[in-house]
């Protein structure tokens, strides 16, 4: 679930710094006025002098944290990487496997099997990538850092605390290289605030114990809002006559609004009864599959802010409970953008008095609406979608 923190923070300026980024300079007089906070902030002195000692500051961290991807990666390309047969079939095996666990989790959270299932599997392969980072160097590292300082050092805090509390040994302090940790990698606060022992042996224990790693996961989706029986969303067809600008993940209207114009079912079938909101987002634009998002979606979301993760979520999910899943074909990529062309698309859009914001390279809903203003004023499909052809419109080509 960090990649959801590193996305919200991504575009933060750095904050005010006596040393500079990448600078390892400083680190251990930085560390010396940590230990200091630390111990004021009432986690004991032996356990912060423990847990600190011979702590380096971790190039590789930064390096990892500033890379960039050249490339916008495609819903195409992501939902090919995150949802495979494999993943299918290993998913229900392990539902199969756990099934009286699934149940008890079901019966006191509320959350489905298939859905635990697939963070299960999107976040660490079922356990098989939890990640071997000491969790107390990266934060620290990160933390040093200039630019979110103030996150990570309240994550090394709370890494501190596991261990002061007796939460979890020092040395099974290791995840990811951000300090996700676990099975389903949580990062060290959520980990001390909604991890729970659902086996009941004292411990909770997010590496080894399923009925703690899953129910614990379960715990913290009902903590967000998740709820009961409800579907995260689903695959729609879209009424000919559709306006286009009204797709947009972040702007629900009610169900009978969508239903009164035309929005159907992929089976035909009617959408689901009552008035609850529902947002419409098109992941490959207006000739690409078109999903209807309930309430669900949005908790998915803020375990991991990416769409893309969270299509992968709903539509893993929905094949492991052996509904159909994505229908149609995503069809061949032409060729995707790449980062340096969303900020393009940006700076154009900004200089033609369509406010994108930030220009890095993301599209978020900032962009998507200055995308379809775009649109809109010059004729064309408002579905907000970046890719070459309005690339090369932009620059008149
Ligand atoms: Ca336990």
């Amino acid at each position: 679930m960090i990649f959801g923190i590193l996305a919200a923070l991504a575009s933060f300026p750095a904050l005010p710094s006596a040393h500079a980024q990448g600078s390892a300079d400083g680190f251990g007089q930085w560390l010396a006025a940590f230990r200091a906070e630390a111990i004021a902030s009432g986690i004991r002195a032996e356990t912060v002098d423990h847990a600190l000692k011979g702590v380096t500051y971790d190039p590789s961290v930064i390096a990892l944290d500033n890379k960039q991807p050249e490339f916008v990666r495609s819903f195409a390309a992501y939902f090919a990487s995150a949802v495979t047969e494999d993943r299918v079939a290993q998913g229900r095996a392990m539902i199969e496997r756990h099934q009286p666990l699934f149940e008890k989790i079901f019966a006191s959270k509320g959350v489905a099997s298939y859905y635990l299932t697939a963070f299960w599997a999107l976040e660490s392969n079922f356990g098989a990538n939890t990640g071997d980072y000491s969790v107390i160097r990266s934060l620290a590292t990160l933390a040093y850092d200039p630019r979110r300082s103030d996150l990570f050092r309240a994550q090394l805090l709370d890494a501190l605390r596991l261990v002061d509390r007796g939460i979890v040994p020092l040395e099974k302090l290791r995840g990811s290289w951000a300090g996700a940790m676990g099975q389903t990698q949580f990062m060290p606060s959520d980990y001390l605030a909604r991890t729970i022992d659902f086996d009941g042996d004292g411990k909770r224990d997010m590496w080894n114990s399923i009925p703690d790693i899953l129910g614990s996961s379960a715990h913290y989706l009902q903590s967000l809002g998740w709820k009961k029986g409800q579907l995260w969303g689903q695959q729609v067809r879209l009424p000919k006559t559709f306006q286009w600008q009204l797709a947009e993940p972040s702007a629900p209207l009610p169900l009978s609004t969508w239903r009164k114009m035309g929005v159907q079912a992929m089976d035909g079938k009617p959408l689901p009864p009552g008035d609850q909101p529902a947002s419409i987002v098109l992941p490959m634009g207006h000739r690409g599959p078109a999903f209807l998002l309930y309430d669900n979606f949005q908790v998915i979301l803020k375990w991991n802010r990416s769409l893309h993760y969270a299509l992968a979520v709903g539509l893993l999910a929905d094949r492991l409970a052996g509904r159909p899943g994505l229908i149609g074909s995503l069809g061949a990529e032409a060729s995707p953008l790449k980062v340096s062309e969303v900020e393009e698309i940006q700076q154009r859009l900004t200089a033609l008095g369509f406010d994108t914001g930030d220009h890095d390279g993301r599209v978020g809903p900032a962009t998507r609406t200055a995308i379809r203003n775009y649109q809109l004023q010059t004729g064309l499909p408002a579905d907000g979608y970046a890719d070459r052809q309005l690339l090369r419109r932009l620059r008149g080509q």
